[in-house]
């Protein structure tokens, strides 16, 4: 049973963290005229409406997107996919991770982007209609595992779960090894939420162990975004992290 929706917490400061980086990636990746596979193992709807009742109700952007837009520079790639995003579909218009990307590429590009949730994979599919993505409404692991090695090779995967199950943790490390196996090229970059129970702890041990090939990995802490939430900040594990990664990384450690 899938109850997470991404609306209540879209443009929150995790989202800040995962899609500046998501976005800085594709920026270096993109230097290089050789084309790109995206692939996106939970992705949403990919638009949302921060005012929205669903996102008011909970007001996390303020404390992020609204609160932290002024300390990137103009030419940041996140805030120029924005920019560019909210002259298409309005101020209060917030990007999820699949139209960012969608921004970033170019028409060589190819998307893969999996959603399992029957009215957010309605949404997804409706808006990446203009941006020739290929949606799958399917296990995003399953989708994921099936498609690698992608055509083309070079490219990059974010893994993004809600995390509503214990279990999800658990079975990252080792889906992220075998994804590694079958694309040794491509950059994975997993997603997690930091909050105060620690779950995260022993899956990025876990992950650590495994000795995978240039890992960055990038935390940020920040307040609870209200009385009682128990998120207090947001970790990124990226598996063939681009060059001058850390560069980025270490810019948004001062933002945050
Ligand atoms: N990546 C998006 C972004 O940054 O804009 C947000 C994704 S949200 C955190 C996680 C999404 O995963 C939800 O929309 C949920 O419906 C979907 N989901 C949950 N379990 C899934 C599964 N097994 N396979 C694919 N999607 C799933």
């Amino acid at each position: 049973m899938l109850s997470y929706q991404h609306i209540f917490h879209a443009g929150n400061p995790a989202d800040v963290h995962k899609h500046a980086l998501l976005c800085a990636m594709l920026s270096y990746m993109t230097r290089k005229d050789k084309p790109l596979s995206y692939l996106e193992t939970h992705s949403g709807r990919a638009l949302y409406d921060l005012s929205s009742s669903e996102a008011l109700k909970t007001g996390e952007a303020e404390a992020g997107i609204t609160a932290l837009t002024d300390k990137f520079a103009p030419d940041h790639p996140y805030i120029k996919a924005l920019t560019a995003l909210r002259e298409q579909h309005g101020q209060d218009a917030y990007a999820g991770s699949p139209l960012l990307a969608a921004l970033s590429l170019r028409p060589t590009d190819k998307l893969h982007l999996a959603e399992l949730h029957p009215q957010e994979h309605q949404a997804l599919r409706d808006t990446m209609r203009r941006h020739n993505a290929k949606c799958y409404k399917q296990d995003g692991f399953e989708m994921a595992q099936a498609v690698c090695p992608p055509e083309p090779r070079r490219g990059i995967m974010l893994i993004d779960p809600s995390y509503e199950i214990k279990s999800d943790y658990d079975a990252i490390p080792s889906q992220i090894a075998k994804l590694h196996r079958k694309w040794n090229v491509g950059v994975i970059a997993l997603w997690y939420p930091i909050l105060t129970s620690d779950a995260h702890v022993p899956m990025v041990r876990t992950l650590k162990a495994q000795n995978l090939p240039n890992v960055l990995h990038h935390e940020v802490s920040f307040p609870p975004v209200r009385e009682g939430h128990r998120m207090i900040g947001s970790g990124m594990f990226i598996v063939n992290a681009p060059y001058g990664l850390d560069a980025e990384a270490k810019s948004l450690t001062q933002i945050f």
